[in-house]
């Protein structure tokens, strides 16, 4: 298959050497298994003992990618680079599986912040092998949930589906989260978006560490969907469930603040996911149409095809540019680029990934509209993503209340 990618420079020797093996797990693990789990009718097959699904997951674990985070000798940059360009190399590989693999990591970011050294050790020690999740959409919320720059955030009439209630040293937990929770079915630990009961609504919310295997949490199946089928999503809920005070890892001060800073970072890994799918999908079209001959020629040769790709290919390097940019913004910036421009790189490169698995298809011709060739698995992949981490068009609401 043809590479396009271009040796760029911002990375050392041993980074490129992470890259590649990076590449190499993307092309001979990732995609096959994604492929294969996409064409399972049942979508609890995907998560069933033995499927290709958890050997994906473990010979991530063993490429070591979570201790480039923790690495303090990094420098910030290369970090950030590094951290962009692994992303769109799995996404390059299999969307759907690049969303589980990273959010799988969630809770290293929060059990931290609760001090209490047995559930970091069990949590985000960097030989934890425990499966999180980020569990902020409700039945009743999604876009509501996440647009925390509108007047609706404060409104103590909406009312939330998971609310947590202060009882003694404990905090009480009840309701449910969406079936849109990705490794919602799958995981050993929630980083809970919850509201707190009172009358700040969403904005007087707060994020706890939740272990899912406490009394009174349950999960339902895994989603039937269109796109990023390999993906486990499923809900969680919660009857009465009880922790510590202290695994309220953010409390309701910090929670406007934490909210923001949490989709900057999603947004940022969602630009830099979906610019990979769309090189992979133009590097498709690109290998297929110097092989498909029409009218004597391969249909490269035709000047409109000509023009379709290069049109794909400008697309796609304005995609990797701003989405390697947006995270080099964040390692300047603290931890997270600041939210208006992970949204203009999530929307962006989400867009840009639909438009170029869609050319890529158009390039295919009927070939593309069968399960034979890849390329409307990947179009189905692209289409999800202009409504994960935000509906595009909410996202656009809230980067414009940042301008
Ligand atoms: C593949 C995938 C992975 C996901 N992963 C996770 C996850 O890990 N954790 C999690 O918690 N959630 C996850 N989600 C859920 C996702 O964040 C929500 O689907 C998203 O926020 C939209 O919410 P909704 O589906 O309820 O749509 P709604 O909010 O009901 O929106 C429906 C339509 O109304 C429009 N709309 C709504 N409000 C406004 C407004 N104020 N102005 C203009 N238009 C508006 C939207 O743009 C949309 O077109 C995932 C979703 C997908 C598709």
């Amino acid at each position: 298959m043809a590479s396009t990618e271009v040796n760029e420079p911002g990375l050392s020797a041993e980074s490129k050497e992470l890259l590649g093996a990076v590449k190499k797990f993307a092309e001979e693990d990732v995609r096959p298994a994604g492929i294969e789990l996409d064409r399972l009718d049942n979508p609890e097959d995907v998560i069933a003992e033995g499927s290709i699904f958890w050997a994906v997951h473990d010979k991530y674990r063993q490429l070591g990618i979570g201790g480039i985070q923790m690495d303090p000798s990094m420098d910030a940059q290369e970090k950030a680079l590094l951290n962009a360009r692994i992303s769109e190399t799995l996404g390059w590989g299999d969307a759907g599986l690049a969303v589980s693999l990273g959010v799988a990591g969630f809770q290293r970011f929060f059990a931290p912040m609760t001090g209490d050294p047995e559930l970091i050790q069990r949590f985000a020690s960097p030989d934890s092998t425990a499966i999180g999740c980020w569990a902020v959409t409700e039945p009743d919320h999604g876009s509501d949930s996440l647009a925390f720059s509108e007047e609706h955030f404060a409104d103590p009439e909406i009312k939330a589906n998971c609310v947590a209630k202060q009882d003694g040293d404990e905090w009480v937990i009840n309701g449910q989260k969406s079936a849109w929770v990705s490794n919602g079915t799958i995981a050993d630990v929630a980083s809970l978006f919850c509201t707190i009961e009172g009358d700040g609504g969403f904005r007087k919310g707060g994020v706890a560490v939740v272990p899912l295997d406490l009394p009174g949490v349950s999960k339902g199946k895994t989603l039937d969907k269109l796109g990023q089928r390999p993906l486990p999503q499923g809900e969680i809920y919660f009857d009465n469930v009880r922790i510590p005070s202290k695994w309220m890892a953010v409390g309701q001060d910090g929670y406007p603040f934490t909210i923001e800073m949490v989709l900057a970072m999603a947004n940022a890994f969602m630009g830099s996911t979906f610019s990979g799918l769309a090189r992979a999908a133009f590097e498709l079209a690109l290998d297929y149409a110097k092989e498909r001959v029409q009218g004597g020629v391969a249909i490269i040769e035709h000047q409109s095809v000509k023009g379709r790709l290069f049109n794909m290919f400008r697309k796609v390097e304005a995609a990797t540019s701003l989405s390697r940019r947006t995270h080099l913004i964040g390692s300047v910036a603290g931890v997270a680029p600041p939210v208006q421009f992970s949204i203009a790189s999530k929307t962006f490169c989400t867009q840009t990934a639909f438009e170029v698995a869609s050319d890529a298809l158009q390039i295919f011709g009927g070939n593309g509209l069968t399960r034979e060739y890849p390329i409307e698995k990947i179009l189905r992949d692209a289409r999800a993503s202009m409504i994960e981490d935000g509906c595009n068009e909410v996202l656009s609401i809230v980067g414009s209340s940042k301008l």
